[in-house]
């Protein structure tokens, strides 16, 4: 078996340290002149494959500033991929687990060598302030460390156990499934496009990769990574595309096997709706894993401990601009300490720097145009749907800069069943809800069809163990904040309609790539 120590999650940069500011702010400027204005086309069979098309990443927080481009893949490029990569799989699933898991540790060495860089990119592409890309590489980092050591215990027929029978050897093998496509969104462009593809690759699948189209620079990055690390040609297939042109060639087709994606709810319902036809030429039922939105909630309780429920309120909402599928949209306050704790937010919140992600500010430009559209609009609707105590502006520049710039806006004393209560807006862009008790917080947390993450800050021991068992997510805090969770440590997924609970960086996720076969002989 490959020889490594055991798994330990990377440690993350301490940014109130100079020395630290200023290492990141060289790889600034190494960035702006090796990687700003670069090309990345798309690769099939390990050759590079460039298209009339150019899709044209820009910097959200100056959107008259382009950060590269990538080819854009056509139907034609998706048959020519997904034919590609079953036949690399006919000998990329007879190698050893060690040999899969040693390329992955590989790629890790290098992205713990480029990690800086990586920052980087995200901090002019997606608009990460430092320590927000920081913990997304080292996010990136794990999920190659973890899923190497996680595949070991596939590794062997027998390595699942069955009961002993006399007279007969009885075993089951584990069997990677074959060609794959993953899909994944731009608020994570690194981790999560890094840990879709690594999981299905080291148990012996070969991936179709579509990033995001908001984020192509740091995707191209990566892949260029995984390949240096030795993955042999026709393994991983990097397709970035529209995903309104190409998604249906890719999750329809007769020769997927299987989709992992993590997005939107109702493109994950378009993909499991076209997946779930069955084509002519097809012979398999297609497996789909979803990882998909949220409406996350925090509860505060009258028992809860004020100054650390409002630093977690302030950085579940606020973390990135809102812009993760965890983030806290939903606050939930008892009325005993309802003024107190939502005036307290209020202030903390309204002391948030905004600026570009270069400059470390807190809040930062959104995503792209369409997000800054879709989210100032929501700041209109949640304006009359309760009072709105902070921000509810969307200037589009700031300093100057033309930009998807939207202030941290909160509305208090908003309706569970408001617009705003029920929708993802995935943006800086937080309900408050006056609850009664403790029984009724619990009911609004439990009132839209998501669960994704959640939260509750309470000294009341009766409570927390109440809201163990009936605080419908896949992920919930207790007093502290309800945004990132780390590899291996907190296994992330939601169920209800936030996804199928498949757990990424947890100890079964590796099953979701592979079918089991039990082989019986007669003594
Ligand atoms: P999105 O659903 O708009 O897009 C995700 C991906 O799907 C992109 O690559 C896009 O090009 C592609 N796509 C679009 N149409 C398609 C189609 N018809 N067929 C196939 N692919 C298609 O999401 P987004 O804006 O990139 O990301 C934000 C969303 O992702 C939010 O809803 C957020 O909650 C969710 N998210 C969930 C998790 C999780 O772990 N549950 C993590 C991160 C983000």
């Amino acid at each position: 078996m490959i020889r490594v120590q055991e798994y330990r999650p990377q440690a993350f940069t301490d940014f109130t340290k100079d020395e630290n500011v200023k290492v990141y702010q060289e790889a600034l400027a190494k960035v702006r002149q090796e990687i700003v204005g670069k090309h990345y086309p798309l690769i099939i069979d390990g050759q590079k494959v460039d298209t009339a098309e150019r899709m044209v990443s820009l910097n959200p927080c100056d959107t008259d500033e382009v950060v590269g481009t990538t080819a854009a893949a056509t139907k034609e490029h998706v048959d020519q991929a997904i034919a590609g990569a079953w036949k690399a799989f006919e000998s990329w699933k007879n190698w050893d687990m060690d040999a899969r898991a040693r390329i992955l540790l590989k790629a890790s060495a290098i992205l713990k060598r480029r990690r800086l860089e990586a920052c980087a990119i995200m901090s002019i592409e997606a608009g990460k302030n430092y320590a927000e890309a920081d913990v997304e590489v080292a996010e990136a980092i794990d999920f190659l460390e973890y899923y190497a050591r996680s595949a070991m215990k596939y590794a062997h027929f027998g390595s699942a156990e069955t009961t002993w029978f006399e007279g007969e050897e009885n075993g089951l093998m584990w069997i990677p499934l074959g060609v794959g496509v993953s899909i994944s969104p731009w608020n994570f462009p690194a981790a999560i496009f890094l840990g879709m593809l690594a999981a299905p690759i080291v148990v012996g699948n070969c991936m179709v990769v579509k990033p995001a189209d908001n984020a192509g620079v740091i995707a191209g990055f990566i892949a260029d990574i995984m390949l240096e690390a030795g993955l042999p040609a026709g393994v991983l297939q990097f397709l970035p595309g529209h995903g309104s042109e190409i998604g249906d060639a890719m999750t329809g087709h007769p020769k997927t096997r299987f989709i992992t994606f993590t997005g939107s709810v109702p493109v994950g319902l378009r993909i499991h709706e076209v997946a779930a036809k069955v084509q002519p030429g097809q012979k398999w039922i297609k497996r789909t894993v979803m990882e998909l939105g949220g409406k996350d909630a925090l509860i505060v309780d009258e028992t809860a401990d004020i100054e650390n429920a409002v630093t977690s309120a302030v950085q579940s909402a606020f973390g990135f601009n809102g812009q993760k599928c965890s983030a806290m949209s939903r606050l939930i306050v008892v009325d005993d300490v309802y003024d107190e704790v939502v005036g307290k937010v209020v202030e903390r919140a309204g002391k948030l720097t905004m600026g570009t992600g270069e400059e470390n500010a807190n809040v930062t430009a959104v995503i792209s145009q369409k997000a800054f559209k879709s989210i100032s609009e929501y700041q209109k609707v949640g304006a009359g749907e309760g009072k709105v105590l902070l921000g509810g502006e969307a200037p589009g520049e700031h300093n100057g800069k033309k930009g998807n710039y939207i202030q941290p806006t909160i509305i208090g004393d908003v309706d569970r069943n408001a617009r705003i209560s029920q929708e993802e807006i995935f943006g800086p862009v937080v309900a408050v809800f006056r609850a009664k008790d403790w029984q009724d917080a619990l009911d609004i947390a439990n009132s839209t069809v998501y669960g994704l993450t959640g939260g509750v800050c309470s000294n009341s021991r009766e409570r927390l163990e109440e809201a163990r068992e009936k605080f419908e997510v896949g992920n919930l805090y207790f007093n502290r904040k309800i945004t990132g969770a780390i590899v291996g440590v907190q296994p992330f997924g939601g169920y209800n309609m936030s996804g199928t609970d498949s757990k990424a960086g947890g100890p079964d996720y590796l099953s979701n790539f592979m079918q089991l076969k039990t082989v019986t002989e007669r003594w």
